[in-house]
């Protein structure tokens, strides 16, 4: 199969034909049919994941068609699905109390085995997967993989934000558009902060009342004056320092912070803010990823078209794109994502 391997980091990726993947008992391969460019596959492809090794082949948030299906499989050749990033084994004690995506023995694509930059994936654990519902195309779908999970298990999972509280989003790339649009769904009030006045504007567009350009300062000031007293919940989407504590900073009294962007390489250990969160009395969150037993909910209010999932993709791109994607997250990006469609171009 052809496949998009990083061969050097930070240089294109290879474009290749490697084996086809073979299925485990419990799995299935999928054809792909869509793949997102998430911040974290160029993470690895910086060469700053721990995970990500030369020879790795990225993709972690993708949709495809079974095209075998493991004797251990409840999945028929043919059948449309989501894969969640995070393939829970379903057996150890957190899978057991529904908290799959801290199970100890999980498995991710993308993030020590191969990825879905490439035409076919092996997908284990297949209990995991969700049936892609008919009314969405697999390049919406692709973000029920990571950002859009991501974004409502945030919202929903960790930090119960509530109708007519105020959420400040801090970045406004695929995970930060997700939570603008869950969060409204929600009933809540979204002031958004970038650096991209494109991004800005786009944010109010969809339903921001707010929108921050960080490079004016003052971020959290400007959030307490904006929000009268400072956010409810506040959800750093980049992964870097100075928006966390922008984040930590700019909620109000017994606030809640969760770190949705991924800290790793040079920002995993990051200089905080802790007396605001022991004066104001915070709570912190950290999340990755959603339960699959949550997708029905999800894909319900999608399906009833409280939650609009369109505006996130900007793009659709072939397999030879993917480096100049990747790239494009060194600097200021465009509003939306850009998802992998064509494996052939
Ligand atoms: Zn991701
Ligand atoms: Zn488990």
């Amino acid at each position: 199969m052809r496949a998009a391997v990083i061969r050097q980091y930070r240089a294109d990726l290879s474009l290749e034909t490697v084996p086809d993947p073979e299925g485990e008992a419990d799995g299935v391969v999928l054809k792909v049919l869509a793949c997102g460019i998430c911040r974290s596959d160029w993470h690895g492809w910086v060469g700053e994941h721990p995970k990500v090794k030369l020879g790795a082949i990225p993709g972690h948030e993708y949709c495809g068609e079974v095209v075998a299906a493991g004797p251990l499989a409840r999945w028929r050749v043919g059948d449309r699905v989501i894969a969640p990033f995070i393939l829970s084994c379903g057996e150890c004690p957190e899978c057991r109390s529904g908290q799959t995506t801290t199970c100890r023995a999980q498995r991710v694509p993308g993030f020590g085995e191969p990825g879905a930059y490439a035409e076919y994936i092996s997908a284990p654990h297949a209990h995991n997967l969700a049936r892609l519902p008919d009314n969405l195309t697999p390049a919406l779908a692709a973000g029920l993989g990571c950002r859009v999970t991501t974004a409502y298990h945030a919202l929903t999972g960790r930090a119960a934000l509530q109708a007519g509280e105020w959420l400040a989003v801090h970045g406004t790339g695929g995970v930060g558009l997700s939570l603008l649009l869950i969060g409204r769904a929600l009933g809540a009030r979204v002031v958004v902060v970038d650096v991209v006045p494109e991004r800005l504007a786009h944010a109010l567009s969809l339903g921001a009342e707010q929108a921050i350009d960080a490079r004016d300062g003052d971020v959290a000031a400007r959030i307490i004056g904006a929000t009268g007293g400072g956010a409810h919940v506040s959800v750093e989407a980049l992964g870097i320092e100075m928006t966390t504590n922008g984040s930590l900073e700019c909620l109000r009294p017994l606030g809640r912070h969760v770190q949705v962007g991924l800290p790793t390489g040079h920002t995993a250990t990051m200089r905080i803010n802790m007396n605001a969160v022991y004066m104001m009395q915070l709570a912190l969150y950290g999340t990755r990823g959603m339960p699959s037993w949550r997708y029905p909910s999800l894909l319900d209010l999608i399906a009833r078209g409280v939650v609009d999932v369109r505006p996130i993709v900007a793009r659709e791109v072939a397999l030879s794109d993917a480096s100049v994607e990747l790239r494009a997250f060194d600097g200021p990006m465009a509003p939306g994502v850009a998802v992998i469609t064509d494996f052939a171009g």
